[in-house]
């Protein structure tokens, strides 16, 4: 038998995993609460061993990341009822026979947003159907928002409209179709460390009135977040996202408080440092 016996063992999967951010806000959130805890990142090739490894070392919680999340969701003992409504588990906590699975990216999705905009009965865009647009959805939907989806797979986008009720357009037309969107959501991967790749939106599509978030951090600024800063749009970051999804994983983890603690602007403040380091 292996048991860790001075810390509490946590840790990222992921593939790739390098450049997660998650051990330094993590690690800054231990030491602003005085917890006796060590958060690694693993690369992960082969969930299901991998998994069983991580619980026979002592492992008390993974947050995951890509390509897992949906694995992660299949392999769980068990799941919360918005795991199994998003079919991707983010975070996971050990029981005694395996580990059990929740989604806390939707509440980041939302925490962030709605420190802006009271988002409950607003029109909400989603730009993108893949996993991330399947938890902010998630999350905005729950609140209230009326969602629209778009997609450049329209196949891919139909499924998720479907599954959530809501509507969808073709992203290749967005820009025909006239629609008063209060909050606009970037849930693809295009600007994901490339500063310089065109929005798939132009920039006439941004009104001063909407709030904006783009789920990719790094680059700090995309040409997307960028385009609607300049148009006087209200921005969210997508380190807000990244942020609160890590303090609900951290509660759920600990069973203590995170979010109303200074623990939260310690991982802030470490976010903001590794961001920047990275874009210097
Ligand atoms: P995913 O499942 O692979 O989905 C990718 C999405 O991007 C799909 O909708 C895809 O459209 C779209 N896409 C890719 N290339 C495109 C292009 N050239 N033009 C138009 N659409 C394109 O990825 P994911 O897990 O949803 O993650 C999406 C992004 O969110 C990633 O950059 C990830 O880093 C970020 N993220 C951030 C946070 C946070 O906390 N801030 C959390 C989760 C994810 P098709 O269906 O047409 O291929």
């Amino acid at each position: 038998m292996i048991r860790p016996e001075q810390k509490k063992l946590f840790a990222v999967i992921g593939n790739p995993v390098r450049h997660s951010l998650s051990p330094v806000m993590m690690s800054a959130c231990f030491k602003a609460l005085n917890v006796p805890a060590l958060y690694a990142a693993f690369y992960v090739d082969e969930l299901d061993s991998d998994l069983k490894l991580l619980h026979k070392a002592g492992f008390s919680g993974l947050s995951v990341t890509i390509p897992y999340k949906e694995m992660a969701c299949r392999l769980a003992e068990q799941i919360d009822a918005a795991a199994q409504e998003i079919r991707a588990a983010n975070t996971l906590r050990r029981t005694n026979l395996g580990w059990e699975g929740v989604n806390t990216d939707w509440i980041g999705a939302l925490r962030a947003l709605s420190a802006a905009v009271d988002v409950s009965a607003r029109n909400a865009l989603i730009l993108g159907a893949g996993g991330a647009a399947r938890a902010v959805a998630y999350g905005l939907k729950r609140a209230g928002a009326n969602v629209t989806i778009s997609n450049r797979c329209s196949e891919r986008g139909k499924v998720l409209s479907r599954q959530i009720k809501s509507n969808f357009i073709p992203l290749n037309v967005l820009a025909k179709v006239v629609r008063g969107f209060d909050i606009v959501v970037q849930c693809t991967s295009v600007g994901l460390e490339d500063a310089g790749a065109s929005p798939i939106v132009s920039d006439s599509f941004f009104k001063p009135e909407m709030t904006v978030m783009d789920l990719i951090y790094s680059p700090r600024w995309t040409a997307f977040s960028r385009a609607a800063r300049d148009a006087g749009c209200t921005v969210v970051s997508g380190l807000d996202m990244l942020l609160y999804q890590g303090a609900a994983q951290l509660q759920w983890w600990l069973e203590r408080p995170v979010f109303e603690t200074p623990a939260i602007e310690a991982m802030r403040q470490a976010l903001e440092e590794a961001v920047n380091e990275k874009s210097s």
